[in-house]
């Protein structure tokens, strides 16, 4: 790989409001490729040249030292990148901030696309507090153009399937949701005997690049989708996930599971 490099970072938690007091993103950059990604934004902040998918940072810690008053708090892998992508494989960045943590009071939670989690159960099973999580939105073919680079979505069950089975607490995020391609009640039908709760999110096109992206794959393999992405993405009309989050809570009474909606139902 041509584009990767290592930088210099402060150190390996971040401060951070999304729902945890830390996060942790080992890399910048996202070999995954995924063509609707949020964390674009990183790139277009640090004025790269080089576009999303094809570059990564690997970050070298002064230390991994945690302070006693951070000592119980809680951290996310990761929020801009995935902490498992490809070059974690020989880079082993994740893995060693693992071994630095795992006897910490740290509540670690994961999201991942990637099966390579599995290499670390032996330091994972030892944690006091950890949550492990995977994105699922798609079926194995539309996720080699939507996701490249990442896990097959049935690899990824798979793993979640051996990580439940070593007691620890697991959930699925089946997230973005494309309107009409996700299936989500067949997903939620696969994973909801192996994991603690499952959340939803809708699909985020704000990123100029990531709706020129997904109205081409749409253009071009979902022709008779494309009225209502234009709906729903260009006239802002939400019925389509409001309609979603009705039947989800359905079947969320009917099944007795933990389904928790994040997307917005009103807008
Ligand atoms: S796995 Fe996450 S961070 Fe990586 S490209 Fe996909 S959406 Fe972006």
């Amino acid at each position: 790989m041509d584009n990767v490099k290592y930088v210099n970072a402060k150190h390996f938690l971040t401060p951070t409001g999304l729902g945890t007091d830390y996060a942790c993103n080992p890399y910048v950059g996202c070999m995954h490729g995924c063509i609707y990604c949020y964390a674009k934004f990183v790139s277009d902040y640090q004025k790269r040249e080089e576009p999303w998918g094809t570059f990564v940072d690997i970050k070298e810690y002064p230390n991994y030292d945690i302070l006693r008053s951070n000592g119980d708090k809680s951290v996310i892998f990761s929020s801009v990148t995935d902490a498992y992508q490809p070059i974690e494989k020989t880079e082993r960045r994740t893995r060693k901030i693992l071994e630095n943590i795992y006897e910490s009071r740290l509540q670690v939670r994961f999201l991942t696309k990637s099966d390579l989690i599995l290499r670390d159960l032996d330091l994972l099973t030892q944690m006091q507090s950890i949550e492990i999580g995977f994105s699922i939105a798609l079926d194995d073919e539309t996720a080699k153009i939507m996701e490249p680079n990442a896990a097959l979505p049935s690899k990824r069950i798979a793993a979640l399937k051996t990580i439940h089975a070593a007691k620890i607490s697991t959930f699925v995020f089946i997230a973005p949701i494309f309107p009409k391609i996700t299936d989500v009640f067949a997903i939620i039908a696969m994973v909801k005997d192996h994991c603690d709760y499952i959340m939803f999110d809708s699909l985020n096109l704000k990123h100029a690049e990531n709706k020129a992206n997904v109205f081409k794959f749409i253009s071009t393999s979902y022709p008779e989708l494309l009225p209502l992405y234009q709906n729903i993405f260009e006239k802002r009309d939400n019925s389509y996930y409001r309609n979603l989050a009705v039947l989800i809570r359905e079947y969320a009474n009917t099944f007795n599971l933990d389904l928790r909606i994040v997307f917005p139902e009103s807008r």
